[in-house]
């Protein structure tokens, strides 16, 4: 996610928020100190409505950077790298850089995020207890944030993916059935089940009842509706990548050229030719770097029969590598990273081919029918 901000590190996890995130904190902010302190409350000084408003959005947020941490937390314990935790429009993403390779991991990964949730509604539940008859005001924020992460806690077990309680059906399906991919399609079914639910339920009472706040309701539904699909598809583009390797895909029928040879006459002779984005560069055997289309793109064009392409290349030492056995969704990764359309597959300090987007683009498609036809005849019962 590229709009959104650096906040600091936690647990070698790197924090950022996201810029939508601003916005619901200055929203939520007015609402509490305009309108739900006031009305539950009447009689305070505005002075006060207003710190209650933003001490209680601060702790809102900082109990969604605890429920991420929670997930983050038990990932780590389990083996698993969390690169970054990004707090968005409704509550976190952490980005665990992969899945659970355990039906109990997920399950404990899943479930820890509430726990952590409901342990802090019932912390402040506790503070606003206590503070029962000496401030009136730290119990107010109190009762709101127990009621909030109880709330948050709930919301996120409704079992359907990708929220929390979706990956807990997914964990116990999977655990039964042994079957992954069935196991997410089904979580991933339901979520975009209760997605609609949401979407029509809320537009239906915001008009029937004339209840606004139903318009949310559909809002957070639409919301679900596209992640849930969206998780779905990128769960069985992994799936079908996990097994291959960059040997299954890459070509070894690369052009390479000599470094004073000009960006027009690169094009000219052998990108167009050969229908090739990539060339590599090399000299007396020894490959001095990588010459793609877009390197070309970024040069003047009537600078282009004078230039010779080692101006404009991408120097070994900088380029990004792959090796034979990689396996590909570390291709996919590195090539929507980097955004990047091909990659030099290296052996030993030598160019041995070249991976591109199309390549992988190709693959999936195939696999994709070849799946399709299996499961049709009923073949993939085992996973
Ligand atoms: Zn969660």
């Amino acid at each position: 996610m590229k709009a959104s901000f650096r906040l600091g590190r936690v647990m070698g996890i790197e924090i950022g928020i996201h810029v939508s995130w601003l916005i619901i904190f200055a929203l939520l902010t007015w609402s509490l100190a305009a309108a739900y302190y006031p009305q539950l409350y009447p009689g305070w000084g505005s002075l006060t409505y207003w710190t209650l408003g933003v001490l209680s959005s601060l702790l809102l947020f900082a109990s969604v950077l605890a429920h991420e941490l929670g997930h983050s937390w038990v990932a780590i314990r389990r083996g698993i790298p969390v690169k970054s935790i990004t707090l968005f429009i409704f509550g976190g993403a952490a980005n665990i850089t992969k899945e659970a390779e355990t039906p109990s991991s997920e399950l404990f990964m899943a479930v820890s995020g509430p726990a952590v949730s409901f342990a802090l509604a019932l912390i402040f539940w506790l503070v606003y207890f206590l503070t029962q008859g000496t401030s009136e005001v730290i119990g107010a924020m109190a009762l709101y944030l127990a009621q909030i992460n109880a709330i948050l806690g709930a919301f996120n077990l409704v079992p359907g993916f990708p929220l929390d309680g979706g990956r807990v059906l997914r964990a116990v399906l999977w655990g039964m059935t042994k079957n992954f991919r069935q196991a997410t399609r089904i979580a991933s079914v339901t979520g975009q089940g209760f997605a609609y639910f949401l979407i029509f339920g809320g537009i239906a009472t915001a008009f029937i009842v004339g209840w606004l706040g139903g318009l949310w309701l559909a809002f957070i539904g639409w919301f679900l509706a596209t992640a849930a699909k969206a998780s779905y598809r990128q769960m069985v583009v992994s799936e079908i990548l996990r097994g291959a390797s960059v040997r299954e895909i890459m070509s070894s029928d690369f052009k390479s050229i000599e470094p004073n040879v000009s960006l027009q006459q690169a094009l000219d002779d052998y990108m167009m030719p050969f229908s090739q984005r990539a060339l590599s560069v090399s000299q007396w055997g020894r490959l001095l770097g990588l010459i793609t289309l877009t390197d070309i793109k970024k040069t003047p064009r009537q600078l282009w029969s004078s230039t010779p392409v080692s101006e404009v290349m991408t120097r070994t030492d900088e380029l990004k590598t792959v090796s034979r056995d990689d396996d590909l969704n570390t291709v996919l990764q590195y090539l929507q990273s980097q955004d990047l359309n091909q990659l030099p597959v290296m052996q030993a300090g030598e160019l041995v081919g070249m991976v591109t987007r199309s390549d992988l683009i190709r693959y999936l498609q195939l696999r994709q029918e070849i799946d399709v036809r299996a499961t049709a005849k009923g073949a993939d019962k085992q996973d």
